[in-house]
């Protein structure tokens, strides 16, 4: 009887060191799982601040609106530079050219042909204009289906030259959207120009003036789709007021 005591004893010794262990293990583990689950919180909001300060929208690459808000003051600048320094030559009218593109009926693209083929129109869209821009050009997407096209190095009387090179794009030939399917997509556009009117260059700001060109954007919408309209402005557009009606 001593002798099968001494087993159990040895039996119960040997089942808490190995509870011992086990619960040492455990408790390793769960501090690990909690330094992950930590690093993974610092991981994920390092992500989310870098995305923050990005310049590119992540599904086409292009730049995105954040990079305008950065890039304009120096071609406002320049614009400045040209309409009141000495070297403005009158009626020569440099300006900014704003494109406010967006696609035309493209909720019955994702809902007919799904959301991928959605993204792959986007990636198209962002491929043509890129590749139809001139390298002074910038092209961004705005958000959404809508894209801007800033045309720098341009006049007021040869601003209407960029918009029908971005209508053209869309028009050479039909997108692939995957499965060897391949469909027409034609786009809605607005054009203004910074200054709006020339003879008054800093009436209005370059903010008012891409108001001007969403504003010519659904005018276009309006009048059919698939076209692009210009709003511009003479020495006899009443600049008092003006902004209040945007
Ligand atoms: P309109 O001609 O008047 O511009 O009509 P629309 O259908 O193009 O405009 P609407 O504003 O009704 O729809 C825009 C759609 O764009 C809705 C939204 O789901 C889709 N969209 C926005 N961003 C993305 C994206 O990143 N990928 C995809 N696939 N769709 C997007
Ligand atoms: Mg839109
Ligand atoms: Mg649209």
């Amino acid at each position: 009887e001593q002798a099968s005591t001494i087993v159990l004893l040895r039996n119960i010794q040997e089942a808490q060191t190995i509870l011992a262990y086990e619960s040492r293990e455990l408790a390793e583990e769960k501090e690990a799982s909690s330094q992950f689950a930590e690093l993974h919180f610092q991981l994920q909001d390092l992500n989310r601040k870098l995305e923050e300060q990005s310049l590119h929208d992540s599904l086409t690459g292009l730049w995105n609106r954040r990079y305008l808000y950065q890039s304009i003051p120096r071609y406002v600048a320049d614009i400045h530079r040209a309409y009141f320094g000495a070297t403005f030559e009158k009626g020569e009218s440099e300006c900014v050219a704003f494109l406010m593109l967006d696609l035309d009926h493209f909720k019955q693209i994702n809902d007919t042909y799904g959301h991928e083929a959605g993204d792959q129109v986007l990636c198209e869209t962002a491929r043509r204009l890129q590749e139809t821009a001139r390298t002074s050009d910038i092209v961004l997407r705005w958000g959404g289906e809508e894209f801007l096209v800033i045309g720098r190095n341009t006049t007021h009387a040869k601003a209407h030259l960029v918009a029908n090179r971005v209508q053209e794009c869309f028009r050479k030939s039909l997108f692939e959207i995957g499965g060897g399917k391949e469909i027409e997509i034609t786009c809605s556009v607005g054009l203004a120009c910074y200054p709006l009117v020339p003879q008054k260059c800093d009436a209005l700001s370059w903010e008012d003036v891409l108001t001007v060109a969403d504003e010519a954007m659904y005018a276009s919408k309006l009048s059919g789709r698939n076209q692009w309209v210009g709003l511009g402005g003479t020495e006899q557009t009443p600049i008092d007021g003006f902004r209040e009606s945007l």
